[in-house]
């Protein structure tokens, strides 16, 4: 459910940078991890969302790594009105990192897929003519399972692909990433 008609400050976002700690999640050409640009886009997400006046919280501060089941769990005890777990993507094996980049949000259920749609809507616009988009795909991921709280995971770009690792690693894009992930949930909370 979209928290309609509900004042910033009584809305909860929670966002899950994704991996962390030992897990370094997609590791990029020259070596940058996807931990650590999960981690500083997320906190620029965090940082807007607040300065909004939203209620935030994050399911890692640091380079630490939550349980994957602990994280939907926090959304949980929060009372969360949505969650987002941010993430970089890779290629599967066997595919060349060079030919594919692009940026996407993957939702579970439709209670999710709302959140997802969203949240893709304002990265295309963000993000046209520098990275494609494949809008809203539907995946079964640990964090994004949760039946009761709208759950999505954003997939803001590859950190495989060679300018797409540069782009993930600068401030400046990651401002820009985290501006339309933000501007997202405030179309979804405003109910538009
Ligand atoms: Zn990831």
């Amino acid at each position: 459910m979209r928290p309609k008609g509900k004042a910033p400050d009584a809305i909860t976002f929670v966002i899950d940078p994704g991996h962390g700690g030992e897990d370094n999640g997609a590791v990029g050409p020259t070596g940058i991890k996807e931990k650590d640009v999960n981690l500083a886009l997320a906190l620029k997400v965090a940082a807007l969302l607040r300065e909004r006046g939203f209620h935030v919280e994050m399911t890692r501060w640091d380079d630490s790594f939550p349980e994957l089941y602990n994280r939907p769990k926090l959304a949980h005890c929060s009372g969360a009105d949505a969650y987002v777990s941010i993430h970089h993507n890779a290629p599967a094996a066997g595919k060349n990192p060079k030919s594919v980049r692009y940026h996407a949000v993957y939702a579970w259920n439709d209670l999710g897929e709302g959140l997802a749609s969203a949240i893709s809507k304002r990265m295309t616009i963000a993000l046209l003519n520098l990275v494609d988009g494949q809008g809203v795909l539907r995946a079964n991921f640990a964090v994004t399972r949760n039946p009761e709280i709208p759950s999505c995971l954003v997939e803001a770009d590859f950190i495989s692909h060679p300018q797409g690792e540069k782009d993930c690693a600068n401030a400046d894009r990651q401002l820009l990433v985290a501006r339309a992930i933000v501007s997202g949930l405030v179309d979804w909370a405003e109910g538009r």
